[in-house]
């Protein structure tokens, strides 16, 4: 490939091509951002990743959240080749591994008494609402404004509104039929009333409720006491299905999820990214009379299928994460490094004059920057100066530590990081903040 003259060489080119072969020039949405899209990744080892200038990035973006244990690490990677070399996939019957996964998804989990794989989280939560659908025999679904749930029909709607879409029918695609948007009901996270006022109007057909207990696909809003509790109630008193959609919070912030911090037990949960540590995965689990319904039991009626749900490579890499995150101080080195970046960060905006609330759960933080306290809703992030939030994360990825420079995007702490990686993390958020206060 010929080089160009911009220096980037080899790096333009293979953008380019990308872009000549493939919409965009990425396989996701989200991958592509503005300034960034020459970005071509060669290696990804520990809390690090290069690109094909040769440039290092201290990785905060964390592939939006798999690698807890930090890239490439070397017992997922050991577990990865030995499996590839005993099974690829067979597509009958089960694996040992795939029994021992599911094991730990039981005994983990408060709320799993079977589970089930998937490949993504996206496909997780797709069938949650199906088998809810298909226990109640009720068409609605209840989801909270600001949370992500994957890209199908249901729940393809408000995660990032703007402030005229907000409390309206917002959708993220084209191409939804308007049917299933109108059986998607939409409510502020936080606000007790309105899901008291939706199930007494309701109730009778609401299929489920469900929600990312913490709604990090905004930053990170923080469920107050008694707000799960209170889609608890409101479900069970109205025989509802209560989704806990712990793609990002699961292995996450606790071995048992947010379940078991909040000490509320869904009826489901959906699981995906620290699975299995950067290997494409999501799990199912939940009440064992909703996931007998699912087909993988003959007769059930709720269809289920994948042709690499379970794949053996995949599986393994989740088997040797969670024994890794359960055998080391894994959470106690992320929550260290997370709690101690939010603390200086807060100094830091306090000692430049910026107003700015830093927030965030173990090892995920994040930054918005505005007054007051600390936000409940997506309606209180509207506040955020996207100028700044956007601004010093580009000027902080020309320094080499990456958080992804998009709107309301957190970042992770993995179980590579270092306290040194976390110095260098702090310098340059000092410089790149006092670079964009002054452009
Ligand atoms: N649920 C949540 C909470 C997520 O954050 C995501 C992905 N960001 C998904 C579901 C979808 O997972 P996947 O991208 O693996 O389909």
């Amino acid at each position: 490939m010929a080089s160009s003259c911009s220096g980037r060489g080899v790096s333009e080119s293979t953008a380019a091509r990308a872009r000549s072969v493939m919409p965009g020039g990425v396989n996701s949405g989200q991958r592509s951002i503005p300034g960034l899209e020459d970005l071509v990744i060669t290696r990804a080892r520990g809390s690090r990743f290069q690109d094909d200038t040769g440039k290092e990035y201290i990785d905060f973006h964390a592939a939006f959240g798999p690698p807890i244990l930090g890239h490439n690490d070397p017992d997922v990677a050991a577990a990865v080749a030995h499996a590839a070399r005993t099974v690829d996939l067979c597509g009958v019957g089960v694996t040992d591994a795939e029994v021992q996964l599911a094991e730990v998804l039981v005994d983990l989990v408060p709320s799993i008494e079977k589970a089930l794989l998937t490949s993504t989280g996206s496909e997780a939560t797709f069938h949650a609402l199906r088998v809810a659908r298909a226990a109640t025999g009720r068409r609605l679904v209840v989801k909270f404004q600001g949370c992500y749930h994957g890209w199908h029909d249901s729940v393809s709607l408000n995660v990032i509104s703007a402030p005229g879409r907000v409390g309206r029918h917002d959708p993220i695609s084209a191409g939804i039929l308007p049917e299933v948007l109108e059986a998607t009901l939409v409510l502020p996270f936080n606000d007790e009333d309105a899901v008291r006022r939706t199930f007494e109007a309701h109730g009778r057909d609401i299929a489920a409720v469900i929600v990312e207990p913490v709604p990090h696909n905004v930053g990170c809003l923080l469920p107050t006491p008694s707000f799960l509790q209170t889609l608890r109630e409101a479900t069970q008193k109205h025989g509802s299905v209560l989704v806990f959609d712990e793609v990002i919070t699961g292995f996450r912030h606790d071995l048992g999820g947010w379940q078991r911090i909040s000490g509320v037990t869904p009826d489901l949960t959906t699981l995906g990214k620290a699975i299995a540590n950067g290997y494409p995965i999501g799990a199912i689990g939940g009440r064992a009379d909703l996931m007998d319904m699912f087909s993988s039991r003959p007769g059930g009626p709720a269809f289920f299928a994948g042709t690499y749900n379970g794949a053996p490579a995949v599986v393994a890499a989740a088997v040797a994460t969670l024994t890794k995150l359960r055998n080391e101080p894994v959470h106690e080195h992320i929550f260290g490094l997370g709690g101690r970046i939010r603390t200086a960060l807060r100094d830091l905006y306090a000692e430049i004059g910026v107003p700015a609330v830093v927030t965030g759960y173990g090892s995920i933080f994040v930054t918005y920057f505005m007054s007051g306290g600390v936000p409940r809703s997506y309606e209180d992030l509207l506040a955020n100066r996207g100028d700044l939030f956007v601004g010093y994360r580009r000027r902080l990825v020309k320094r080499g530590v990456f958080e992804l420079p998009l709107e309301l995007k957190r970042s992770h702490v993995s179980y590579a990081h270092t306290d040194d990686d976390v110095d260098r993390l702090l310098e340059a958020t000092r410089e790149a903040v006092l670079e964009t206060l002054q452009f």
